[in-house]
């Protein structure tokens, strides 16, 4: 579901211009108010969603998700943490969902830049650069045999 601006809530401040991984979120240089420039671009990871504080970004429902008809409405609550999100359906029944927000400040998370640069011999390595250590663990969890269930080939 990609996203909109309701341009009457949306105060112009950028977040969600800066969060955004798909860099389609703009700000209309006449109105000084964000919109979405290529919604099928729309990575729907709704980093925006979680980041705009005037809960001024919504998404366009799909009709496997939500038929014509419905709505999709976003709130962000700094002080639980959360992101509540409503479906209401045209026939009036709603459904409800609760989903955390981050807990770490803003800016406040490493960008790969300020990581010393890999070495060569990592290219060889199925970790990804950074880690363990960027996920703040020891070891990559893996799936042991031992976890499968009785009669897999061994
Ligand atoms: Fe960009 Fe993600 Fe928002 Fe889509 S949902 S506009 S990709 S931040
Ligand atoms: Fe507007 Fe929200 Fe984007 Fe800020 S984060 S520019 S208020 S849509």
């Amino acid at each position: 579901m990609p996203t909109f601006v309701y341009m009457t809530n949306c105060d112009g401040c950028g977040y969600c211009v800066d969060i955004c991984p798909s860099d389609i979120m703009h700000i209309d240089p006449t109105y000084r108010r964000a919109y979405n420039a290529e919604p099928n671009m729309c990575w729907e990871c709704y980093s925006c969603v979680k980041a705009c504080p005037q809960q001024a970004i919504d998404c366009r429902g799909y009709a496997d998700f939500a038929p014509l008809g419905h709505s999709v409405r976003v709130l962000r609550e700094d002080q639980k943490g959360t992101v509540s999100w409503r479906i209401k359906f045209r026939d009036g029944r709603e459904k409800n969902f609760v989903s955390p927000i981050r807990t770490t400040p803003w800016g406040s998370i490493k960008g790969p830049s300020d990581y010393m640069p890999p070495a060569a011999a990592a290219l060889n390595s199925q970790e990804l650069a950074h880690e363990p250590e960027a996920l703040k663990v020891e070891v990559l969890p893996t799936l042991a045999r031992s976890r499968f269930k009785k009669g897999l080939v061994s």
